[in-house]
């Protein structure tokens, strides 16, 4: 956990990763969370080609992804 908190910058995955369908994975918001606490940063990431960007955005807004 140490090694963790050093880390200042995430990228995370998000098809499969953070969430898989429309259901947030449990442990997703008390990761954000977490990174928020130690002051990190964090990007969301997808190499899921089948949405296009306005679609992830609301998406990310469907799921109460805090993106601030
Ligand atoms: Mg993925």
């Amino acid at each position: 956990m140490e090694k963790l908190k050093q880390k200042k910058l995430f990228l995370l995955d998000m098809d499969g990763t953070i969430y898989l369908d429309n259901d947030l994975f449990e442990g997703t918001l008390p990761l954000l969370k977490y990174i928020r606490e130690i002051g990190g940063k964090y990007l969301f990431l997808t190499n899921n080609s089948s949405k296009s960007v306005s679609a992830y955005i609301e998406k990310s807004k469907n799921n109460v992804i805090d993106t601030t």
